[in-house]
């Protein structure tokens, strides 16, 4: 999609400092860090939020967890802990529509989340 912050991420055309890819997802650093680790993992395909998913999309989903995964491991903090969130709509906080888990680890993260 050519109007997409996230589509022009990943192309390259807006710089990203990526963290881990492979041929189905693409992460990198969130641009405004809420925790000491702080990683964005996102679809290649565009999919503008939780509510736009088809059931053709599952496996989509299952690659962006087995990607938080992967980084939690290689990153050292698959023990310690992290939360993955993804946001659907204005009212959860979801600012950016293209399908977004943020991964945050680093620090103690308390619950519920505001
Ligand atoms: P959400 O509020 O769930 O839609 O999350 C969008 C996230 O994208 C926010 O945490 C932003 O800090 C992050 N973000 C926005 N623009 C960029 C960018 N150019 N590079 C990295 N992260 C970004
Ligand atoms: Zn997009």
């Amino acid at each position: 999609m050519t109007d997409c912050l996230f589509c022009k991420i990943i192309k390259g055309d807006i710089p990203s400092e990526n963290i881990y890819e492979n041929g189905s997802v693409y992460a990198f650093k969130d641009i405004n860090a809420a925790a000491p680790h702080h990683y964005l993992i996102i679809p290649k395909q565009h999919i503008a939020m939780i509510n736009d998913l088809q059931t053709s999309d599952a496996s989509v989903m299952g690659e962006l967890f087995l990607a938080a995964k992967n980084i939690a491991t290689q990153q050292g903090f698959a023990e310690e802990g992290y939360r993955t969130v993804m946001n659907c709509g204005e009212a959860a906080g979801q600012t950016v529509f293209h399908l977004h888990l943020h991964l945050l680890a680093g620090r103690d993260l308390s619950w519920p989340p505001g």
